[in-house]
């Protein structure tokens, strides 16, 4: 059985690049290279006319990728992914930005992948789709005579039938699920509000964990998504040896002072702003703190051609600029926020100097981020994560300190009871949440959605 995997950017590894540590894209690589595969999607180059996939073969694997016309990608991915299903999924119905032509755009795409990717099936291939980019994918699939077993995985959250209901068109989107034989969400809250979407947009019936709408049945299950634990662990260790990287840096900078990390795309399902503004209120109620501790963030730009992102990048700079300049003495600067992107072995560095790993999204499908911060900790000596109760994570991660981002108050008491918890606590909850995110892995996320998707493990009972 061959595997094809479909998303919506990939990357065709150099041909002597070994897969770095970690990470969704080296997971998939791995369970394509175990078995072989194809690799399908958009290549991330924009040309005027858009032409047959460039086919190219790495080993077992073939990637076949296909460039967007500049229209494309404005209608299809700036437009209806990005600045309607993005905002929208993640509940923020008033960022939600829906238009007739990006939303036929969107489909045109799928028409068009989907026709591109029948040319290159087998009949004994099993297809995995992933993220909201391509939703609709499967049912182009079945329009044109594909039977082969197609799974789905919905990375990023999936809102109430109230919330997605206010998406135009959003009942024949929601109709397009059932062509899948499974679709793979992050949490049960996900599980449960997509089943309420196509109860009350499509009629579909549910048993047990099986949705039907008509003839077609699908298996609607959650998968929460984890990270290389071990390679990530390793990273974290040998960053503390190492001479070079940013955590000697970074010592040196803070002195003996504490740290608390941030580590989020900029990008408004985050919280950063209200990150930084719970910051300043710690500062103000705990003015003993100021000049022991800080607060870096990294923020490495994204989809910075988006309006609302730019706004936010703009929102940012102001908050952490007057908080700083109202809190800050001259030799300490309370938050820094840097704007770059830096690599998995750096940040490894940062979450194992720093006292508190700060995860407070207003809403995110999973965030690897708690994870990977809970990951680098010594656990001799481990920090604190605050974590969001709206990030999908915090469905797995009890043992965090578990916020309201909404709630700023709660924030800023959290970051001072997080500075202050006794090495016992601090030991005894990371060895918890370090054994839920080690059985939960990238390996475990892999192995169990396809072993569904394959039919090799049995489905839940019918229930009569
Ligand atoms: N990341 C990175 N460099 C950075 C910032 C983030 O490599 O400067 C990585 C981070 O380690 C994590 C991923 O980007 O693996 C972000 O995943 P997450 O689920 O937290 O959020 P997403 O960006 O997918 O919404």
């Amino acid at each position: 059985m061959r595997l094809v995997i479909v998303s919506n950017r990939v990357t065709i590894p150099e041909r002597t690049e070994k897969a770095a540590a970690g990470g969704l894209a080296v997971a998939l690589r791995e369970a394509l290279e175990k078995q072989g595969g194809l690799w399908f999607g958009w290549s991330g180059n924009v040309r005027e006319a858009t032409s047959a996939p460039n086919v190219v073969e790495r080993g077992n694997v073939t990637y076949a990728v296909t460039d967007l016309t500049e229209a494309e990608r404005q209608s299809y991915y700036l437009g209806f992914s990005n600045r309607a299903l993005w905002p929208l999924m993640h509940y923020r119905l008033g960022l939600t930005e829906f238009s007739r032509t990006d939303y036929a755009g969107y489909l045109a795409v799928n028409r068009r992948f989907a026709k591109a990717l029948i040319g290159l099936l087998r009949p004994d291939d099993i297809i995995w789709i992933h993220d909201y980019h391509l939703i609709p994918l499967a049912a182009e699939l079945r329009r044109r005579g594909v039977g082969n077993r197609i799974g789905y995985f919905h990375h990023i959250p999936w809102p109430p039938a109230e919330v997605f209901g206010a998406l135009p068109f959003a009942s024949t989107l929601a109709s397009t699920v059932a062509a899948y034989d499974l679709v793979g969400l992050q949490t049960q809250t996900d599980v449960a509000n997509l089943m309420g979407c196509l109860v009350a947009m499509c009629g579909a019936s549910i048993n047990g964990s099986r949705l039907r709408v008509g003839r077609r049945q699908t298996q609607v299950q959650a998968f929460p998504i984890g990270i290389d634990v071990e390679a990530f662990r390793k990273l974290a260790a040998a960053s503390v040896r190492s001479a070079t990287t940013p955590l000697k840096a970074t010592r040196q900078s803070l002195g003996e002072r504490k740290l608390v990390v941030g580590v989020d795309r900029l990008d408004y399902s985050k919280g950063i702003v209200q990150r930084l503004e719970a910051f300043g209120q710690f500062l103000r109620s705990h003015p003993d703190q100021r000049g022991r501790v800080g607060l870096l963030q990294i923020a490495p730009p994204s989809r910075s051609d988006v309006p609302e992102y730019a706004e936010l990048d703009r929102q940012s700079d102001e908050v952490a600029g007057r908080l700083n300049a109202a809190l800050g003495e001259f030799d300490w600067t309370p938050i820094r926020v840097v704007k770059k992107a830096y690599s998995r072995n750096a940040l490894a560095g940062f979450y194992r100097r720093a006292q508190v790993g700060l995860v407070t999204p207003m809403r995110d499908g999973m965030n690897l981020v708690a994870k990977e911060y809970v990951a680098a900790q010594d656990p001799a000596d481990p920090g604190v994560l605050v974590l969001s109760r709206f990030a999908g994570a915090a469905h797995q991660m009890g043992e965090a300190l578990i916020v309201n981002p909404f709630d700023t108050h709660e924030v800023a008491e959290a970051i001072r009871t997080a500075l202050a918890m006794p090495k016992s606590e601090r030991v005894r909850r990371f060895e918890k949440l370090y054994d839920t995110i080690a059985a939960t892995d990238i390996g475990w996320w892999t192995r169990s959605y396809l072993a569904v998707l394959s039919g090799a493990a049995p489905l839940e009972p019918e229930i009569v």
